[in-house]
């Protein structure tokens, strides 16, 4: 008999602006008060209307959150890390959101107040030294009463755990729960619950805030404190640089762009082979996996993997409940279906309909063809640069 014992690996809640918002299966219970904006955010009808602004008052108390982001955007982690904040922010209380690297996103949407940006610190560039100086004058010129991060494995994490280390300041890790006055996280392995009042940093896990707020922030542009704009030349670390990798290689979690095949992928050999041509690690529906085209790690879903990737094009995938949970996290979903109104389509942000087979025919073309005139455009710029120094 396999008496062994497994843990339901979702949250059993989640912290939305209405309040706690425990997930049972078919229905949403909500504890604690629910507002109108709030009911509409949850229901999908702010949709038409203009959310309202968040009415603080400016100067009175600030909360800084912190974050890296990677190529102009903020990833889920770091949207729900501002959720957070503005969520528990009173009206005397504005949110300053600081950015390591570019936003392109809407602040505002983010539900920010202000935002700082550090175009020079963005994720794949790796300078601790800097982001830390750069986080210690944010604090200094404005002064917040916290500062949040998410307590992810990408920099942000680290770079709040050494913040705190070094000024000193009281610090909670892996947050689960938050509200005005408490944070709480599992202790001793996840057997009993620790809370507290808010200490001076707080690390977010993923997915204990609800990121869609029923209001807007200010978003307002600020200029960096001119106290951070020096660079530091004393930094103790080398940045080596990146490694690219073949995409075969990366595990389907950390890969950033997946091409995905489902029941209406016949050809295989090209399915494979457009991955390639695309740089793009492979991922697979259940039935795709059942039908023995692909091995059972590159299953995407409920009881595969959990995906997080920038682009996932998924190929003749209907979008069963079961494999949209396993790609919730993904930035943009591409679609190519025969049937439009297949539900991968409401979630895909691009839906391609036709046929799987003769739009990865087509894809693989128009991909090589690029390829080609780069070469081309590549080897025409260097024989002018010859015949520049020849003349
Ligand atoms: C407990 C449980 C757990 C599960 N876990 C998972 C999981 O982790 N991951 C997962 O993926 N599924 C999972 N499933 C199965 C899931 O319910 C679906 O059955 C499965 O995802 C369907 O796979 P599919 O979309 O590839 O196939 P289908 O449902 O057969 O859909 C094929 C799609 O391809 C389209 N199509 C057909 N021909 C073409 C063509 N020539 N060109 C373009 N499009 C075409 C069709 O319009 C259709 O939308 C689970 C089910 C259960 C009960």
């Amino acid at each position: 008999m396999n008496n062994v014992k497994r843990i339901d690996p979702r949250r059993p809640f989640v912290i939305a602006p209405s309040g706690l918002k425990r997930i049972t299966l078919g229905a949403e219970h909500i504890a604690g008060a629910i507002d109108e904006a709030a009911q509409a955010a949850l229901h999908g009808s702010h949709t038409q209307k203009a959310k309202p602004r968040r009415v603080y008052e400016a100067g009175a108390r600030a909360l800084l959150v912190a974050a890296h982001s990677d190529r102009g955007a903020l990833d889920e982690h770091a949207r729900q890390t501002i959720a957070a904040a503005a969520i528990v922010a009173d009206a005397a209380t504005e949110v300053i959101l600081v950015v390591f690297g570019e936003l392109t996103d809407d602040a505002a949407a983010l539900g920010a107040d202000k935002v700082v940006e550090f175009p020079a610190l963005a994720r794949p560039a790796f300078a601790p030294d800097q982001a830390l100086a750069a986080l210690r004058d944010c604090v200094s010129a404005f002064e917040p009463a916290h500062v949040l991060l998410p307590d992810n494995a990408t920099g942000d994490g680290d770079l709040g755990r050494r913040y705190a280390a070094r000024v000193n300041a009281s610090i909670a890790t892996h947050v689960v729960e938050i509200d005005a006055e408490h944070v709480g996280c599992y202790a001793h392995a996840g057997v009993s619950f620790a809370t507290r009042a808010w200490p001076d940093v707080i690390l977010l896990a993923p997915e204990a805030v609800a990121a869609k707020l029923p209001f807007v922030g200010a978003g307002e542009r600020v200029a960096v404190p001119s106290e951070a704009c020096a660079p530091s030349n004393t930094t103790r670390y080398v940045d080596r640089g990146t490694t690219q990798l073949d995409a075969a290689q990366v595990a389907l979690e950390e890969a950033d762009f997946i091409i995905s095949a489902g029941n209406g992928v016949t050809d295989i050999a090209a399915f494979e082979a457009l991955a390639k041509t695309l740089g793009a690690a492979i991922g697979a529906s259940r039935v795709a996996v059942d039908n023995g085209h692909f091995t059972r790690d590159k299953q995407v879903g409920a009881t595969g993997k959990t995906v997080n990737a920038s682009v996932y094009i998924a190929f003749g995938i209907s979008g069963a409940v079961q494999h949209l949970q396993g790609i919730k996290d993904c930035r943009h979903v591409i679609a190519v279906n025969l049937d439009g109104s297949a539900p991968i389509a409401k979630r895909a942000n691009l839906t391609v309909i036709g046929d799987a087979q003769s739009t990865i025919t087509a894809l693989a073309g128009q991909v090589e063809q690029a390829k080609q005139a780069s070469h081309l455009t590549v080897a025409q710029a260097s024989a002018n640069v010859r015949e520049g120094v020849a003349a």
